[in-house]
């Protein structure tokens, strides 16, 4: 599997309306390797209109955009941490994702029901962050006892492992999520085998009626959510959850149409889904040509090799160089051979750290 955004809220915020339609609206791409890997589990394409531009210069035979996963996670209640609800298994899948969008209700409706009484952003996300930092002090404290016995050998690694540990627990107990504890890459990578779920990025998915959807700043259950997601340094998002499920079904015209009535240029959806490329720290790089044009995914830092292999791990293991040029290039110059009569294309090795935006040829041999 991919990159992957978890999606977490208490029950009816709007979560599997929300992934319903973004899964929805994928199927009605043509040419989109569009699948529902599990039930709960969606690959969804990035829109981004770079891709178009390219299209346009290319006429490529075909055009894939790239793709990051959805995961409605259920099941996430008050005292799920002791085991109500469904209990472990939304803390195992929880884990396996990347990063975490929650769901947030900020839509008045008296036909559904708010399993705590009445709309209260706030207390709904400490509801879910708390049993977050419960299930995480629980793996702390298994692994703490064990970690202070390391440290008597003296080794550096176990003392620094003791301390950080330490620190996280302490944290945790004050009800500071791992996130805000502003952990050292190196305290982060000795960290990552306990899965911790507040050490993930999060972004808020604020659920506001769609007559909000024009102004959310409006809507006061918005502007509390806004005024602490600021704070913690969390993006937002403000979706109406029926709307988007209601665009989903149209077709193309249709849905121009209600865009069109709402003021907006396109479904909110798709803020969304960049929310969680952008938490996840990727970039996107093409290739082009005739055939195909098609945005692929790394991670941030990523060298060209590792880009090579995620088209093909082939790439990755016979890569000798890469002819590289920018996207902002092809757009000031509009085809491949300007570029390459300008000397805009450049020839890199296997240290080159590759840009979002690059679109790249790569040279290999096996
Ligand atoms: P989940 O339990 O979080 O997955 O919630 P659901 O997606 O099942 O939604 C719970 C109920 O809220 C359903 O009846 C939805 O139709 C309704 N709902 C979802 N989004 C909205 C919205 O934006 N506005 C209103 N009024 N109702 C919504």
């Amino acid at each position: 599997m991919g990159f992957a955004c978890g999606i977490v809220g208490l029950p009816n915020v709007g979560k599997s309306t929300i992934f319903k339609a973004l899964t929805a609206v994928q199927a009605n791409i043509a040419n989109f390797p569009f699948c529902t890997i599990e039930p709960n589990t969606g690959v969804v394409w990035v829109p981004d209109p770079r891709l178009t531009r390219i299209t346009e210069i290319f006429h490529p035979e075909k055009t894939t955009p790239t793709t990051i996963n959805f995961v409605d996670i259920a099941g996430l209640v008050k005292g799920a941490s002791k085991g109500e609800g469904l209990g472990n298994q939304f803390l195992a899948n929880i884990r396996e994702a990347d990063a975490i969008a929650h769901v947030v209700r900020c839509f008045e409706d008296k036909n559904v029901t708010h399993v705590s009484g009445l709309v209260d952003p706030l207390r709904d996300v400490e509801i879910i962050d708390t049993e977050l930092m419960l299930a995480d002090l629980q793996t702390v404290e298994k692994r703490w006892n064990n970690a202070q016995k390391e440290t008597r050998s003296g080794d550096k690694k176990a003392v620094a492992y003791f301390q950080v540990l330490t620190r996280i627990k302490d944290g945790l107990e004050k009800g500071t999520r791992v996130r805000s504890l502003n952990l050292s890459p190196d305290e982060k990578t000795a960290l990552a085998d306990l899965h911790l779920l507040t050490a993930k990025q999060v972004f808020y998915v604020a659920n506001v009626n769609d007559s909000d959807i024009e102004a959310p700043g409006k809507n006061p259950h918005f502007q509390k959510l806004m005024e602490y997601a600021t704070i913690e340094g969390s993006p937002v998002v403000a979706v109406s959850g029926k709307m988007e499920a209601e665009l989903a079904e149209l077709s193309d015209d249709e849905k121009g149409k209600l865009l069109q009535e709402f003021g907006m240029e396109e479904p909110a959806l798709y803020r969304v889904i960049r929310a969680g490329y952008a938490i996840l720290n990727l970039l996107t790089f093409f290739t082009a040509g005739p055939k195909e044009v098609r945005a692929w995914t790394i991670t941030q830092g990523a060298k060209a090799p590792q880009a090579a292999g995620v088209i093909h791990s082939d790439f990755e293991r016979g890569f000798i160089r890469a002819e590289i040029y920018h996207y902002d290039e092809l757009m000031q110059l509009k085809s491949e051979k300007a570029i390459h009569d300008a000397g805009k294309l450049r020839l890199e090795g296997k240290d080159y750290v590759v840009r979002d935006g690059d679109i790249v040829h790569f040279r290999f041999s096996i």
